[in-house]
């Protein structure tokens, strides 16, 4: 279990990533990507560490209870750190309770139906985590920022009035709306990265062999429209940072502090949901006492009646 004051500097330490519903969101002069909150990477690992326990254990408790699930989604622009991030943030957790889905432009069976409809097949069942690697708000970014990706979702006219984009963030934030008050809880990361530290990542990726594959050439022509997506990704923000789904910048420039941001904001919600094993009642408590009788009077010859008791030094259960 967390302690109390663990829970209060997770609390504190999440505070000034989260964009406040209803706030104008100047995304370059409201966050700075190179932020790491006065931290040194020493302290840093030492708290992702004490993530990563916190979040195996979490987990377990979300899987036994069964009532709640959880919602990842990660936004980023390219090379904002996505994949390293879910290898951190996962590594501990039992992989049997977390699924991640990447989206990528869209197939024609995905187009063929209305724009949510992809990322409905793959949220999260109860008792589980999902990371959408890529989400939903591709759909107000990437499609905003080249209208003529609209063109290729086939919309009817009376769907393509000057509301457009109004009447997707309304409809996403129903959608989440809908999907906590159902018990799936959401939590939006932006992996927020500056230009320059983006400059150095592409060339990493071009400088090593080994990382060429994560580098294309459409990589370049995305960069050109920088201020667009800066743009797009504020507007994004201001529009659906909700009191049920808030939106969370996190400084990207520094990895490590990134992954301990994402990491942390997943242990807040999971604290928060704070999920427990179920107890069994009286009489399944009955029957485990007589099956455990029998177990114990199986024991060969010289054996310990019950090994997992005698070892713990526990009495009868
Ligand atoms: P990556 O995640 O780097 O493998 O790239 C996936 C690509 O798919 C990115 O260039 C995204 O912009 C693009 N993409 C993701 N979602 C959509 C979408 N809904 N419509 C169009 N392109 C998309
Ligand atoms: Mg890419």
């Amino acid at each position: 279990m967390a302690d109390r004051q663990t829970v209060k500097r997770i609390a504190d330490f999440i505070e000034p990533l989260r964009v406040k519903p209803g706030s104008r969101v100047h995304l370059a002069k409201d966050f700075d990507p190179g932020f790491k909150g006065g931290m040194k990477k020493r302290e840093g690992v030492e708290l992702l560490h004490t993530g990563v326990k916190l979040l195996a254990e979490y987990q377990a408790r979300l899987a036994a209870q069964d009532t709640h699930g959880v919602l990842m989604c990660l936004q980023a622009l390219d090379a904002g750190g996505k994949d390293g991030t879910i290898r951190h943030v996962m590594s501990g957790v039992n992989p049997q309770g977390v699924h991640v889905s990447g989206f990528k432009v869209p197939s024609a069976e995905e187009l063929d139906h209305d724009y949510l409809w992809r990322y409905a097949q793959r949220l999260p069942a109860r008792g589980d985590i999902a990371i959408f690697n890529r989400s939903h708000y591709e759909e107000v970014l990437v499609v905003r920022v080249h209208p003529e990706l609209l063109d290729r979702q086939k919309l009817p006219p009376e769907a393509r009035g000057p509301d457009l984009w109004h009447h997707r963030y309304r409809a996403i934030n129903d959608w989440e709306r809908h999907l906590t008050e159902n018990g799936f809880r959401l939590v939006k990361v932006f992996l927020n990265l500056s230009k320059e530290e983006q400059r150095r990542r592409f060339l990493k990726r071009i400088d090593l062999p080994e990382k060429n594959w994560k580098f294309s050439a459409a990589d370049i022509r995305e960069r050109e429209y920088w201020d667009d997506y800066q743009k797009a990704f504020s507007d994004m923000l201001s529009a659906t940072s909700t009191p049920w789904a808030p939106w969370y910048v996190v400084p990207a420039d520094h990895k490590w502090f990134a992954r301990i941001c994402a990491s942390a904001l997943l242990v807040h919600t999971l604290l928060d949901i704070d999920p427990q094993y179920p107890e069994v009642d009286k009489k399944t408590r009955k029957a485990l006492r007589a099956a455990k009788h029998d177990l114990e009077a199986e024991a060969p010859e010289g054996a310990a009646r019950d090994p997992y008791a005698a070892k713990h030094r526990k009495g009868r259960g």
